[in-house]
């Protein structure tokens, strides 16, 4: 049988919400993989069974498994029945068979036992295996840099091994930590902050701001499409597109033109917290990093936050520019983020605004607008945006 062998990080798993985890990310790979021709996804010990047929191609399977949040590595591997006794005939068979092909100088043996109760241990495995293999091939055992690592995990009944292991994304089964609302601008932050609070098993809801009427649609275009690749990790996404020009304007009227970004900030998070009470999310995510802008001083952040009653999750905040913008190119949402854009939070915006806003005098310019119509305003115009991966 041609399966992939899916394994987690242990420690996550401790005590009652190990079954729960497990049946996430199962289904999470079930739903993943749809399209591609797979068998029955199965809870073993320890570890996840993909079915695969013998034509079933490799590359896409992995490629979409890499993104699957839980996973620590994988496997595209072979059964075998295994003899209770501790004969290792046929497994040693058929990894000769698998290996024989393959140009590789030094290799070694690694083996884990998931059933204690075969009688010999995972090292003596190791050495029957090896010895075998390098009977058959004249290649050299190397424990410290192989070429090629032959895995092989003993459960109570069969034997999988394998030639191809696989690194999986780490983190946590998306959905396993809540649903949070990610504020996202079509810049290069944004999008790495939702990744990291998907990739610790948040599910997002993203929440865009746009300038229109007075601005083009390109931040909302480039929005589209940064959810879209983001909906590879979490499948299926909802996008709030939110008119904001007319938002701006209104508080351009009543407010010096140093704080309008810091008013701006505020009233962003006034209504994405209205979303976020729709939803049910228990977080407001953006990719604020320490001092990178006048709207991230210490102090500003500090009273922006003031606005919303939800916690606010800052995953960047420690992160420099250089370091988001590697991230950025690792996931794929960098080209798309510097596209050129009008981006809302520039419209009507002094050449240097305030880096210290006071709480007090911000409140005061805020008691002279009708916020809670601004809010209404903003929800009322809101539109939806629905993604799915794969494609449906
Ligand atoms: P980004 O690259 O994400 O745009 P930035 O470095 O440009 O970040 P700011 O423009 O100050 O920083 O925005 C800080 C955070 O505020 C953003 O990361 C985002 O979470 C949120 N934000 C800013 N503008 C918008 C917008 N138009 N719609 C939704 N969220 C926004
Ligand atoms: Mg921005």
């Amino acid at each position: 049988m041609r399966c992939a062998i899916v394994h987690y990080h242990e420690l996550a798993l401790k005590g009652r919400n190990r079954p729960y985890f497990e049946h996430r990310l199962a289904r999470h790979i079930r739903l993943a993989l749809r399209g591609l021709g797979i068998g029955p996804v199965e809870l073993l010990p320890g570890r996840i069974r993909i079915a695969l047929a013998d034509d079933t191609p490799w590359e896409p399977v992995k490629c979409r498994l890499s993104k699957v949040f839980g996973i620590a590595n994988f496997l595209l591997a072979h059964a075998v029945s295994l003899d209770r006794t501790g004969n290792l005939d046929t497994l040693q068979t058929a990894v000769g068979e698998a290996v024989q092909d393959l140009s590789f100088s030094t290799f070694r043996v690694s083996t884990k036992r998931a059933d204690k109760r075969f009688p010999l241990t995972s090292m003596d495995v190791d050495r029957t295996i090896g010895a075998h293999v390098c009977a058959l091939t004249g290649k050299r055992v190397s424990l410290g840099h192989p070429d090629l690592t032959i895995h092989i995990e003993l459960l109570s009944t069969e034997a999988y091994y394998s030639v191809q292991r696989a690194a999986g994304p780490g983190g946590l089964p998306v959905g396993i930590s809540g649903k949070v609302i990610c504020l996202i601008s079509g810049g290069i932050d944004s999008p790495v902050a939702a990744h990291r609070m998907m990739k610790r098993g948040c599910k997002a809801v993203f929440v865009h701001f746009h300038g229109r009427p007075y601005v083009t649609r390109a931040s909302e275009e480039k929005v589209r499409e940064i959810v879209q690749l983001l909906t590879e990790y979490q499948l299926y996404s909802r996008l709030y597109s939110i008119p904001f020009g007319e938002i701006q304007r209104q508080i351009v009227l009543g407010a010096p033109a140093e704080f309008r970004v810091i008013l701006y900030r505020r009233m962003m998070l006034r209504i994405a917290e209205e979303v976020a009470r729709r939803e049910r999310c228990w977080a407001l995510v953006t990719g604020d990093s320490l001092g990178q802008v006048a709207s991230q001083t210490p102090e500003n952040l500090t009273v922006v936050e003031e606005a919303a009653q939800l916690p606010m999750l800052r995953p960047l905040i420690g992160m420099d520019k250089s370091e988001i913008t590697e991230e950025a190119q690792r996931l794929g949402t960098f080209e798309t983020s510097i596209e050129p854009d009008q981006d809302c939070c520039r419209l009507f915006v002094p050449p240097h605004p305030a880096t210290k806003s006071g709480l007090d005098h911000i409140r005061k310019i805020e008691r002279g607008l009708d916020l809670g119509a601004l809010v209404k305003q903003g929800l009322e115009g809101a539109d939806l945006a629905e993604f799915n991966f794969p494609a449906q």
